[in-house]
């Protein structure tokens, strides 16, 4: 029974990869290089100060919220995030501009 509930927990949590204001961002690091980043436009994420917050890609996967009056999924949660899983880089790459 334990089981069974905890499956459900996790099925209905809200992953921000899988909503449409999670956006990808380049945030240049030197001359032609970037690194990715990912925003939430709906100005959810925020550091202690109130500056906006963005996260490494690499971590998109990891960032969930119990509940958002601003989500709007991309599609079927377990879908969505298995198959993003699988494209995501293991680490912080540097891209060449
Ligand atoms: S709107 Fe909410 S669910 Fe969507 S990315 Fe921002 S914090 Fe996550």
């Amino acid at each position: 029974m334990s089981e069974q509930y905890d499956e459900n927990s996790a099925d209905e949590r809200i992953y921000c990869a899988n909503c449409i204001n999670c956006k990808l961002v380049r945030t240049q690091i030197g001359a032609g290089q970037h690194q990715l980043r990912v925003r939430c436009a709906a100005g959810k994420w925020k550091k202690k100060l109130g500056e906006e917050k963005f996260y490494k890609y690499f971590t998109v996967a990891r960032r969930s919220v119990e509940s958002c009056d601003s989500y709007e999924t991309m599609g079927e949660t377990k879908t969505y995030m298995k198959e993003l899983k699988k494209t995501l880089p293991i680490k912080d790459e540097v891209y060449v501009s």
